[in-house]
């Protein structure tokens, strides 16, 4: 990139989106993908210093000598990360929570702490596997080949558990190819997770002094896949119509009071293909059902942002329908401190600059948190907006 460029250059011209293509000519496409996800306010707001490495953008000294330890000499030659880059681009593309993603990402990068990579970075210990000793405990020979390993693939009755090889690229790249078989979701994440879970066994091993039963981590490994998928996959139920029937609220949800209309929203990530789902219902102060609507934005959004996302489009939308006295209702205990100030975190400032600018325009706006199940309509209203099939 040229010295003086600005951030802007990397806008499209006339608006305030990304240009994707030249962040893609600019920046290494995985550094391109990340900042795709980076929300850029709608409202112009002035620049400020922050501090990269705390979350709140302050600094303090204890995050500035951990990067004075951290920083490295500018006469070092940085080295580019071991491991396949296309590899890594294919694992970077499924839809595995994105723990197991770097998690991977890792082991290609031969970034895992294993006996052998500790005694390759000059940590004088012994390279022997703590749990078989019949061999050094490469990363390739703690996920596959060790027997231990060994026999929790084979329990799985995996089709890739019993061809793993001594290339760990090899074996990475057969996980990738039942991922890509059409087989079911739950068999697809399977393998992943088992590899997480032969892992975090490792460590309770080797820090702990705990031995897991091979069936144990198969177990645990399947209850990972089962609750991932059930936290991340739609309902599968159809969207509302128009008018939909709005379920009684329980008696945890209060009506708003005269003139002052309440706004339920939530919003929902679909992993398979990163879309967001948002939805919100408008009640009057009588509890009567005034509106609602669901919507499918744009992929290439960060998870964290689904619940923030789903607050402004619901801001924006009452505004346009009108409503000038509001409550808006949320599930997310994080949002709910971001907006009232008791967090702050760098990565939602773009996000929540647009959402207090939209909040200013408003007579009387205020926002609340409720339970989980006082907020089910607004749920399943962000959940039905992944049938749907264009974006906003
Ligand atoms: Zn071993």
């Amino acid at each position: 990139m040229h010295p003086n460029s600005v951030l802007n250059d990397l806008w499209q011209v006339g608006g305030r989106q990304w240009d994707e293509p030249k962040l893609r000519q600019q920046l290494l496409l995985e550094d391109a993908a990340h900042a795709c996800c980076i929300y850029l306010p709608q409202h112009q707001c002035p620049d400020k210093l922050v501090w990269h490495y705390t979350k709140d953008g302050i600094y303090t000294v204890k995050s500035g000598y951990w990067l004075s330890l951290h920083l490295p000499d500018a006469n070092d030659h940085i080295d580019p990360p071991l491991g396949n880059p296309l590899l890594k681009t294919k694992l970077w593309k499924t839809s595995l929570p994105p723990k197991l993603k770097h998690f991977y990402w890792r082991v290609l990068s031969a970034a895992l702490g294993t006996a052998h990579e500790l005694n390759r970075r000059g940590i004088p210990i012994e390279d022997t596997c703590q749990r078989c000793c019949q061999a050094v405990e490469s990363i390739n020979h703690m996920l596959f080949q060790c027997p231990y390993a060994s026999k929790i693939w084979r329990l799985s009755n995996l089709p890739a558990g019993f061809t793993f090889s001594s290339s760990l690229e090899d074996n990475i790249e057969a996980l990738l190819l039942m991922y890509n078989s059409g087989m079911n979701r739950d068999k697809q994440h399977l393998p992943f997770w088992i590899g997480w879970q032969i892992w975090k066994s490792r460590n309770d091993l080797i820090f702990n002094k705990i031995t897991w039963e091979t069936s144990s981590v198969l177990l645990k490994a399947t209850d990972d896949v089962v609750e991932w998928l059930a936290a991340t996959q739609p309902s599968i139920q159809r969207p509302p119509r128009n008018s939909p029937t709005v379920h009684s609220p329980s008696s945890q949800w209060t009506l708003p009071t005269t003139e002052v209309v309440k706004v339920n929203f939530d919003g929902s990530f679909h992993s398979h293909n990163g879309s967001i789902g948002v939805g919100w219902i408008i009640h009057g102060d009588k509890g009567t059902y005034l509106l609602s609507r669901s919507s499918k934005l744009k992929q290439a959004s960060n998870p964290l942002w689904t619940e923030r996302l789903a607050l402004l489009h619901a801001i924006q939308s009452t505004w346009c329908c009108g409503y000038r006295k509001v409550i808006l209702e949320g599930d997310c205990k994080a949002l709910d401190d971001l907006l009232h100030r008791r967090t702050t975190s760098i990565t939602m400032e773009n996000l929540l600059v647009d959402i207090r600018s939209w909040a200013d325009l408003f007579a009387e706006i205020s926002f609340s948190l409720v339970r989980r199940e006082c907020n089910q309509v607004a749920d399943k209203l962000a959940k039905s907006a992944h049938y749907q099939p264009e974006t906003i």
